[in-house]
């Protein structure tokens, strides 16, 4: 009998830290990870670049870091689809590749819930390109206006009220005063809006909480406006209050207000939900036991809610160490093991020195919760790129 292959899809958070994992225990498999760009991205930081504070290249690192050539191939691709029957994975570029066990672990994409225009006009944070695209976009407006002083080009609406949201608006209303300078414009004419269905923003946190990170945006200029985005063409997004329906003319709109599995997901023929599957406890799929799904295109149900967990990196790097036991042990013959999520908290950053979350029960805001998010995120440095690529690449700017 030749030897077994272990293919993982996605060098994210869940598939890189299960290859890290998988490496250490040395199992005598071949392994083989799939990602579409050679270089791992911190997609919880996705928002900076986005905003402009941060470059492409302070949020990413080179795959390679983490490869041990000599247990591990990595092939950089687009994977377009799993075919279950025939144990394949089907590449944009490359053969089909066969698996013996796989571990799919491809991130997430936007959802536009079907709102007219929404995939077509809304910019999104999902991954690099898209980010430097809201950059690129939200500059030119400003040189824009300029020329053709139009209120619309200092417009920028947010779709949706959620972490992403309000990470995104804390670091754009922190930059907001340099961009203002740097483009000559005076900043009391640019205009924020951020737009969410009802007033209860930030539902997985403490109210407390909740109305110190919309006071703090409200504070920095943000309007919140009561509505559901209707429909988006370009310059324009429309929104429903009641039965009225209302414009805001706007040159920029983002969407953060939802996100789905991979696509490659409902194309694999999975029994599937927005893009993520029901695992079973041991993280397989349910009538695929060489399959495992791990990340935003996985649904682990909470006991305690009934409903799935939200979609998180910490989610992800925990269902990776198990995910990575569990292909050893299935490699090996023996049990496996059922994931158990530990939640340590959240914190959702509100720009450079603020932020607001709950840890190991406790509520902090301000710079304690602001330090304290940048410990969480050379923590995840280190346990994927381990503590050289956290050297290299970790937050040390505790300064106020
Ligand atoms: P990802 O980390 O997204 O990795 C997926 C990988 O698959 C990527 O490398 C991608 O390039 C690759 N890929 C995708 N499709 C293909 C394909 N077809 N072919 C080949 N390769 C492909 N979570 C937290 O826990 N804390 C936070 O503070 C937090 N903040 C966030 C802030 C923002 C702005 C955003 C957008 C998200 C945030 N999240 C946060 C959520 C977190 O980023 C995701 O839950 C996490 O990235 C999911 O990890 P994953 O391993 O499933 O996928």
């Amino acid at each position: 009998m030749g030897r077994k292959k272990i293919v993982i899809l996605g060098a994210g958070y869940g598939g890189l830290r299960a290859l890290k994992k998988l490496q250490d225990m040395h199992p005598d498999v071949d392994l083989v990870i799939i990602n579409r760009n050679d270089y791992h991205c911190e997609a919880t930081l996705l928002h900076e670049v986005a905003a402009g504070t941060t470059e492409a290249e302070g949020i990413c690192y080179p795959i390679n870091y983490v490869i041990d050539r000599k247990q591990t191939l990595f092939i950089q691709d687009t994977v377009l689809g799993v075919d279950q029957k025939a144990k394949k994975v089907i590449l944009e570029r490359h053969a089909p590749l066969v698996y013996d066990y796989l571990l799919i672990a491809l991130g997430f994409e936007p959802e536009s819930f079907g709102i007219q225009g929404i995939s077509e006009y809304a910019l999104a944070i999902s991954d690099i390109p898209s980010v430097k695209r809201i950059r690129r976009h939200l500059e030119n407006e400003l040189v824009k206006w300029r020329e053709d002083p139009n209120d619309e080009h200092l417009t920028v609406v947010v779709g949706g009220a959620g972490f992403t949201s309000f990470e995104f608006l804390g670091e754009l209303t922190d930059h907001l005063p340099k961009l203002a300078e740097r483009y000559h414009i005076d900043q009391d004419n640019m205009h924020v809006v951020c737009i969410e269905p009802t007033p209860n923003v930030l539902p997985m946190f403490d109210r407390r909480l909740a109305d110190y990170g919309s006071r703090k945006l409200r504070d920095r200029g943000v309007e919140f406006v009561i509505g559901r985005v209707n429909r988006v063409v370009p310059g324009h997004v429309y929104y429903k209050n009641g039965d009225n329906l209302k414009v805001i003319h706007a040159g920029t709109f983002i969407w953060t207000g939802g996100v789905r599995g991979s696509s490659v997901i409902a194309a694999s023929g999975f029994r599937q939900h927005r893009g993520r599957v029901p695992v079973n406890a041991d993280l397989t799929v349910p009538d695929a036991g060489d399959i495992m799904i791990i990340g935003d295109c996985s649904a682990v149900i909470d006991p305690e809610s009934g409903q799935p967990f939200p979609t998180t990196a910490q989610i992800a790097i925990q269902q990776a160490n198990y995910a990575a036991y569990n292909l050893n042990a299935l490699v090996r013959g023996k049990p496996m093991k059922n994931f158990v999520y530990k939640t340590k908290g959240t914190v959702c950053s509100l720009g450079k020195n603020d932020a607001m979350g709950q840890v190991l029960g406790k509520n902090f805001k301000g710079y304690p919760a602001s330090f304290m998010k940048k410990v969480i995120e050379n923590r995840s440095l280190v346990q994927i790129g381990g503590v050289e690529t956290m050297l290299k690449k970790g937050r040390f700017n505790f300064n106020r």
